[in-house]
């Protein structure tokens, strides 16, 4: 956490007695340091001196994530530090707080944080940028909260890739055929752009794995896809959609369209088709909602929860007016899109929520020099998706249509393009160079995810030898 400038006024109180007041500059408060939070602060750091406006970010984690890496991530490709840029490098001259926003009241222009240890706190400010993203969109399933694991963040990410390879050499290790059944299962449930790159890049991987272990065949793994809506990717083409369906498909991965997951509990899935299997694998990625925090906020937003924008990035209410000194954009935000978007707003990704929080650096910059506000306006480049090692879909300004390795490496130009930091950039080139020389790293790491396991069980005193007796089946009690 860096801190070059007043930030609480609390502090700033107390400092007040022993140093000279330093000169009261207008805070400007950014809430979420992700793509929006990052590339506005950074924009607004080039546009105004630090006589000219006081910057503070604040966010629970002290990096943000480049999200359309992470399916990269989970299949081992790209190293889980190389898909992250830390705050305190990427953003110079800026102050960086590390903790949840749990409220804002923007009536009394104040947010209250809430850090990891020790109580929550105020902060105000004079402009607020609201960069709180999304999060998974999750219904009341019966087994989901305990069994299910999203895939949002690179924690959830690594967690996937250690678990799935966990799975696996576990499965190499029993003879019990239905075991080895639910533990070689893998379930993705939402079949958007994330859970398809997910599944894809996963299945890939864990191909490759298997063939570590003789006692399992490629064929053993089952990759199972659930989608409520008749087709996949609706972000692609009907043609382009079916075309990466049919690539998953030839695979071996199962589809379950027009289905939903009714229940999972104790890993058993059952689907509103009537499909049922059991698994010991679950990801939700059936599409993501605004952060919450923002609907319990006295800032105007719209049934989705989002915070309603005009297309400069100022927060309007229900009628249109400016509610003066906030701002918003990104997967928080309902951006009005001048080239159609869906039901007329932006659709919630990167490639949005970069460009509108540049433009929302310089709009404020201007709001705080009397200069022109400038309004959004921004034509789909194109999306491209990996499926796997060498394998992708892609269209390119809405008329160049790649599929295979073409469509790869469109995907793996562009997010390298759009990835923040050249050094983050030359990792992740210096980190494909790698795998592909020398093969990707396969190597199950679950127990990094409890590393006190061992130490606790080790600590945990011996039962006195009655009490163990006592506890022994009789028949061990009678030998
Ligand atoms: C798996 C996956 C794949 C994707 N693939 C693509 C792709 O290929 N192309 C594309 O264009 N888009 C893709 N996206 C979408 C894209 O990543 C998002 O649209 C984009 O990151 C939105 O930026 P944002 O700043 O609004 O939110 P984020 O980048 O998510 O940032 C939100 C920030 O707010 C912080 N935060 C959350 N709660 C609080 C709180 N209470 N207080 C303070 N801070 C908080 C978070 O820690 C985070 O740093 C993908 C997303 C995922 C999950």
């Amino acid at each position: 956490m860096s801190q070059t400038t007043e930030l609480t006024d609390k502090a700033a109180d107390s400092e007040a007695a022993a140093t000279p007041r330093p000169r009261k500059v207008p805070r400007i408060v950014v809430l979420g340091g992700g793509s929006v939070g990052l590339y506005s602060a950074k924009r607004l750091r080039q546009r105004l001196g630090r006589r000219e406006a006081a910057i503070v970010v604040i966010d629970p984690r002290p990096y943000m994530t480049y999200a359309p890496f992470l399916p990269e991530v989970a299949a081992g490709s790209i190293s889980d530090r190389d898909v992250v840029a830390p705050h305190n490098r990427a953003l110079k001259n800026i102050d960086t707080l590390m903790g949840k926003v749990t409220e804002i009241r923007h009536g009394d222009k104040t947010v209250v944080v809430t850090p990891e240890i020790g109580d929550s706190y105020e902060i105000t400010y004079d402009h607020l940028i609201v960069g709180l993203g999304s999060v998974s969109r999750v219904l009341p399933i019966p087994g989901l909260a305990e069994n299910a694991i999203g895939f949002k963040n690179v924690e959830e990410a690594v967690a996937v890739r250690n678990h799935v390879l966990d799975r696996i050499i576990v499965a190499a290790s029993t003879w019990d055929k239905s075991l080895r059944e639910r533990l070689l299962t893998f379930t993705f449930v939402g079949g958007g752009f994330a859970g398809c790159e997910a599944i894809a890049e996963i299945e890939d991987m864990a191909k490759s794995a298997v063939k570590q272990y003789p006692t399992i065949e490629p064929k053993d793994l089952r990759f199972v896809m659930i989608e409520g809506s008749n087709r996949i990717l609706p972000e692609l083409t009907e043609e382009m959609a079916q075309y990466a369906l049919e690539e998953m498909q030839n695979r071996g991965i199962e589809f379950h369209l027009s289905a939903f997951l009714s229940s999972c509990e104790d890993g058993h899935v059952v689907t509103s088709t009537g499909v049922e299997f059991d698994t010991d694998t679950i990801v939700w990625t059936a599409g993501v909602k605004a952060n919450p925090v923002i609907g319990e906020s006295d800032l105007p937003s719209d049934k989705m929860g989002r915070v309603t924008t005009n297309t400069k990035l100022q927060v309007i209410d229900a009628d249109g007016n400016v509610v003066p000194d906030a701002y918003a954009a990104g997967d928080c935000a309902a951006v009005p899109d001048v080239h159609g978007g869906i039901n007329g707003f932006c659709v919630p990704n990167a490639q949005h929520a970069v460009r509108q929080a540049k433009l929302l650096g310089d709009n404020l910059a201007a709001v705080l020099r009397s200069g022109e506000l400038k309004e959004y306006s921004h034509k789909n480049l194109g999306t491209v998706a990996s499926l796997g090692l060498h394998k992708g879909v892609a269209i390119l300004f809405g008329r160049i249509k790649l599929r295979g390795f073409f469509a790869w490496c469109a995907h793996r130009g562009y997010h390298l393009y759009a990835m923040p930091t050249i050094s983050r950039r030359l990792r992740i080139t210096t980190g494909w160079l790698s795998v592909y020389l020398m093969r990707r790293e396969l190597v199950p790491l679950g127990p990094l995810h409890d590393p006190r396991a061992e130490f606790r069980n080790a600590a945990i005193p011996p039962k006195p030898k009655a009490e163990q007796a006592k506890s022994l089946p009789d028949e061990a009690k009678a030998s």
